[in-house]
Formats: C-alpha cells, sequence, structure tokens
C-alpha cells in the first residue's frame, strides 16, 4: 500500500528538478528563480495530490508539467499570426500589418538616439511632429495636425480642449458603442463634457441640432457608426451641413471618422466609406481618426483639422499623456508617406489586400489547394475593423475536408506561427486574402504540421 511520507521521499528536491537538461534551457530562456518559482509549484500540487491519497508522480512527468507551465512564458504573450479568416482589418489579431518601409522605419528608430525633439540644423530643442503636421496636412488638405496614442485619446482630447465643462450635441444615433466597451457616452463623461442627445436613433435631422444649442455649447459632435448599419428609415446629418451650422454659430463641428480612410473604397467595388478628405474640406474644425484601421499604419489616433484647435489640443495637459512614442511616429509617418507618393494601394498592407484581384486570389487558392490537397470554393472576405459594415468582398478560399475540423482548427492555432482559419459547413477554410503572399509557403507548412500533430 502507498504510504504519504514514503511517497512524499520520493519526490526530488527542487534543485535536482532544475539540474535535468529540458529545464537548463528554460533557465538560459527565463532565468533560474522564475523556473525554480515554477518547479516549486509543481511539487506543492504533487504533495497536496500524496496528501489526498495518491501516489508520487514520476521525475518525467515532473518535469513535462514544469516546461508544460514554462512554454507559454518563453514564446512571450504575443507570437506571430498567419490571419487565414478573410477579415482584413481583424480587431483581435492586432489590426493593420505594417508596410515593409514603415515596420523598418520604426526598428532603425529604436533601436538608436533620434532627433525627436531636437533641431538638427539650429542645435537646439525642436519639436517632435512638426514633419507629421505637414505629411498630414498634405494628405489631408487640413491647416493642421497631431497624432496621439489611438482615437480613443484623441476624442477624449478634443473633448477636454473644447468642451469641457460646455455642451456637445450629439445625435441619439451616434451615441454608441464601438466596440471593446469603448462608449461615445463614456468618453464624453471622462472629457467632463456634458452630452446632449438630439434627434431619434434612426432620425436626425439639421433643425435638431439647431434647437439644441444654448450658450453652453462647444462642439457639434459626428461619430461615424463604424461597426454597425442602421437602414430603412433613416436621416443622418452630413458633415457639409453639419460645418456650415457650427461656423456660423462660432462651434466646433468634430468628427470623429473612425477608420481614417484616405482612399475612395468605391473603386474596389465596396460601398463608400467616409473619407477624412472630404470632411475637412467640409470645413470641420476637428477630424480624428484610427492609425491602424483603413490608414493601414500603427496604432495611434490621428488628429487633423482648423490650426486654432490644433493648438488647443496641444497646449492641453492630455495632451502630453496620451502622446505618441517615437518609434510608433516613424511607423506613422512612413505609412503617410505611401499616401503623398500615390502608392498607398499597392504597398500597404490592408489596401493591398483589399485591391487583390479575384484572378490572383484564385491562383494563390489553387496552388495552396493542390499543395494541401484541398478544393477552392467561392466566398467572401470582409473588411473588418470597424469600417464598411455589412461589405464583403468575393474570394477564393481553399477548403480542408477533415473528420473533426474543429480539432484541427485548434492545432493551427496552436502552431508556430499560429494560423487562425475559419471552419464551415464542417471543413476547414482558408481565405488567401489576408494571407501575406509570403506566408503561403508558411502556411502549407503549418497546415502539415498541424495535420500530423
Ligand atoms: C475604432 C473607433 C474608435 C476608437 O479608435 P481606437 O484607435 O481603437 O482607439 C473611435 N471612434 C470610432 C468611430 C471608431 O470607429
Amino acid at each position: 500500500m502507498i504510504t504519504g511520507p514514503n511517497e512524499l521521499r520520493r519526490l526530488p528536491s527542487v534543485d535536482a528538478l532544475l539540474r535535468h537538461s529540458e529545464l537548463t534551457d528554460l533557465q538560459h530562456a527565463l532565468g533560474h528563480r522564475a523556473v525554480a518559482n515554477l518547479a516549486r509549484r509543481v511539487l506543492d500540487s504533487a504533495r497536496a495530490a500524496i496528501a489526498a491519497g495518491s501516489g508520487a508522480p514520476s521525475l518525467d512527468s515532473l518535469i513535462h508539467e514544469v516546461a508544460a507551465l514554462a512554454a507559454p512564458l518563453v514564446a512571450g504573450p504575443l507570437v506571430p499570426v498567419i490571419n487565414a479568416t478573410g477579415v482584413v482589418i481583424h480587431t483581435n489579431l492586432g489590426r493593420a500589418p505594417l508596410a515593409p518601409d514603415a515596420a523598418a522605419a520604426a526598428l532603425d528608430l529604436a533601436q538608436g538616439y533620434s532627433n525627436l525633439e531636437y533641431d538638427l540644423d539650429a542645435g537646439s530643442r525642436g519639436s517632435r511632429d512638426r514633419h507629421l503636421e505637414w505629411l498630414l496636412t498634405q494628405v489631408t488638405g487640413a491647416e493642421a495636425g497631431l497624432a496621439v496614442n489611438n482615437n480613443a485619446a484623441a476624442l477624449l482630447l478634443a473633448l477636454s480642449a473644447l468642451a469641457a465643462g460646455r455642451e456637445a450635441i450629439v445625435s441619439r444615433g451616434q451615441a454608441v458603442e464601438i466596440g471593446g466597451g469603448f462608449r461615445i457616452p463614456d468618453v464624453m463623461r471622462q472629457s467632463g463634457t456634458r452630452l446632449v442627445e438630439v434627434g431619434t436613433t434612426n432620425r436626425t435631422y439639421l433643425r435638431d441640432y439647431e434647437e439644441a444649442i444654448t450658450p453652453e455649447t462647444a462642439v457639434l459632435l459626428k461619430v461615424h457608426s463604424s461597426n454597425f448599419a442602421i437602414v430603412g428609415f433613416t436621416h443622418e446629418v452630413g458633415i457639409e451641413e453639419l460645418a456650415r451650422l457650427a461656423e456660423e454659430r462660432g462651434l466646433c463641428a468634430l468628427d470623429d471618422l473612425g477608420s481614417g480612410c484616405l482612399l475612395d473604397t468605391k473603386q474596389f467595388g465596396l460601398a463608400h466609406e467616409p473619407m477624412v478628405q472630404t470632411s475637412v474640406a467640409a470645413g470641420a474644425g476637428i477630424v480624428c481618426f484610427s492609425g491602424d484601421k483603413l490608414l493601414g499604419g500603427p496604432q495611434a489616433g490621428v488628429i487633423v483639422g482648423r490650426r486654432h484647435y490644433i493648438d488647443r489640443l496641444r497646449r492641453h495637459p492630455l495632451a502630453r499623456a496620451v502622446r505618441i512614442d517615437k518609434v510608433t511616429l516613424a511607423a506613422l509617418v512612413a505609412t503617410l508617406r505611401h499616401y503623398l507618393r500615390g502608392d498607398a494601394e499597392r504597398t500597404i498592407p490592408v489596401w493591398r489586400m483589399i485591391a487583390t484581384p479575384l484572378a490572383n486570389l484564385g491562383e494563390r487558392a489553387g496552388r495552396l489547394a493542390a499543395a494541401l490537397a484541398g478544393e477552392v470554393i467561392p466566398g467572401r472576405s470582409t473588411v473588418g475593423g470597424g469600417s464598411l459594415p455589412g461589405q464583403t468582398m468575393e474570394t477564393r478560399l481553399v477548403a480542408l475536408r477533415d473528420s473533426a475540423p474543429d480539432a484541427l482548427a485548434a492545432r493551427l492555432r496552436r502552431g508556430r506561427p499560429a494560423v487562425v482559419a475559419r471552419v464551415d459547413e464542417g471543413r476547414l477554410v482558408l481565405d488567401p486574402r489576408t494571407v501575406l503572399p509570403e506566408q503561403d509557403d508558411a502556411l502549407i507548412a503549418a497546415v502539415r504540421a498541424a495535420r500530423q500533430s
């Protein structure tokens, strides 16, 4: 019969466990103390199991348990993923992949010093975002611009600087939740702005705004309904009308565009996504949008508009708290240069994916299907990421038959690189549109490995 004290004596010490070669390798990666703590945890639970009447686990199984706890820590929390979902701007998969030179610019700047706030000609303190501002004025037509952490911060800063202690008027249909718990009314409260909702969920007219204006009003806010569509009996006030009303009454028309689209989506067979240049030309005082949605750059909040408003934002204390870092700034500048040169749809990954011709997708799907004994079937990709809700693009999918497609999908997610795919009608489906072309071979290898494991 197994007796507790004897079984306890069969357990190795922490040090003995750590001397095993599999665990010495982990100590190189994570340091001695972290692996020793994991070993202690495993031995503690073995002792608890023995106290409850179990036998002592073997040395191999103890080592295996420590290694299993350590493995995700070695990989780190973030690992590269091949996005085979067909959702171009996938919020859960890190939104926009960077263009190669945007990534290179970020890496370059990260590894050394830079003239971030230094004027190299004058040899004295300079401005961190003068070049960015120039680029923003060129590509959007605005008088001035700056960038912060993300678009949520951009909206918070704009409302704090322009409307704290006063009122901002917003259509009831736009006082919405954007996703991930980001709610427009909450941001407004946080900024100290009083929210005045006008109209009804489906219909709001210019006179609704007009009638709500009081001496307390500072901002007329428009929020793009990024991730839903209200269809049928609806009416919204366009930015042109709203900007004109704001101008007449000495108010700021603030347009939160969300996706930050600088190219006309209609040329790719999609519905029209509101463009930054249009809002600027319409006379919006402030236009804000994300850096990592349809702009296709790094996580950032971009703010453009009238010089006097932008200056007020820049001087507000929150601007310092939400400022963009140099690595992001480098990537954002490199991204904007593609728009300046007019090659964005060929160089920026999200646009390249959206613009990929069907024939090209069919060819790649054919090659993947041949390598994986799959079948090419028609399907639909989506833009995602809070742009063009409900809009889809025709694509060619690779369908793989498998007796347990969900289990195969799970093994693909656990592989390295991880692959995220869809399961549809009992088949695993891969959409080549969102797989970077240089990842096709890695995708083939990943599927083969997942099938064998
Ligand atoms: C996505 C979005 C935001 C939030 O932008 P982040 O860059 O994710 O902070 C705000 N407003 C609108 C309309 C959006 O679509």
